[in-house]
């Protein structure tokens, strides 16, 4: 684990990036959007899943349930990782905390990267203490082509001075920048997967194999009538 005594301001390591959700079932549309994120910022990749999601109904499975699920997912490679800190914590699950106690982990020089959906990134006004959000991590907006959400003007205004003109600026510094990356939109939904599920059909090719092929693992979303 990196410590601040071996990432130096300028030392360029490699900067951890996380992508926070339900995953209420984790989908292929998540796994894509983080492998390809982590491989345009050189980042590892902390899929995040949020004990009381602060804009969603609760999910329908348990948060152990949906942990199992993701590890399931992830087997075969390294670069994307769960990471549970969310579910351990009482309570709403706020970004600005989340941020916090990763800076206290890594230390003030490890590049933090939030990751969030251009349509989130519009609302970003609306989260708790959301300047904040840019002191304490880079923010990377997750762009879908043809699609463009309007900004506000206070949003506008805290972005333009943090543009970076280059991913590596990611890594040199370890928050403050704002960098957009255009990812493959792959048309699948949790919520499409869960109505499948309920109806008793197989989500096969919307999620890894490991899942489908394992009728235990998917028993939360099978008709509860
Ligand atoms: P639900 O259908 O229950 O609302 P969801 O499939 O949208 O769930 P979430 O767990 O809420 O999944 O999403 C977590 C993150 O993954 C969000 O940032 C969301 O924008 C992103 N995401 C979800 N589905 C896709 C997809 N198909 N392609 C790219 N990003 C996605």
């Amino acid at each position: 684990m990196p410590t601040p005594s071996n990432v130096g301001v300028g030392f360029a390591s490699q900067p951890i990036a996380i992508l926070g959700g339900t995953f209420d079932p984790v989908h292929n549309g998540h796994l894509r959007v983080a492998w390809e994120a982590a491989e345009a910022l050189d980042a590892q990749v902390r899929l995040m899943p949020a004990h009381v999601p602060p804009h969603k109904p609760a999910p329908l499975a348990s948060a152990a349930q949906r942990v199992a699920m993701l590890e399931r997912a992830l087997i075969g490679q390294s670069r994307l990782v769960v990471d549970t800190r969310e579910l351990r914590r009482e309570g709403t699950s706020y970004t600005v905390d989340t941020l916090r106690d990763l800076r206290v982990e890594f230390g003030e020089a490890q590049s933090l990267i939030l990751l969030v959906g251009a349509d989130a990134f519009g609302n970003l006004p609306t989260w708790r203490e959301w300047r904040q959000l840019f002191r304490l991590a880079h923010i990377v907006m997750l762009t879908r082509p043809g699609r463009t959400e309007p900004w506000s003007g206070e949003l506008i205004e805290e972005v333009a001075p943090r543009r970076a003109r280059e991913p590596r600026e990611l890594q040199t510094a370890s928050a403050g920048k704002v960098w957009s990356i255009p990812v493959t939109p792959l048309d699948i939904s949790a919520t499409q997967v869960r109505a499948l599920l309920a109806a008793g059909r197989e989500p096969r090719w919307l999620m890894p194999e490991a899942l489908v092929s394992d009728p235990a693992i998917l028993e939360p979303y099978r008709d509860r009538a």
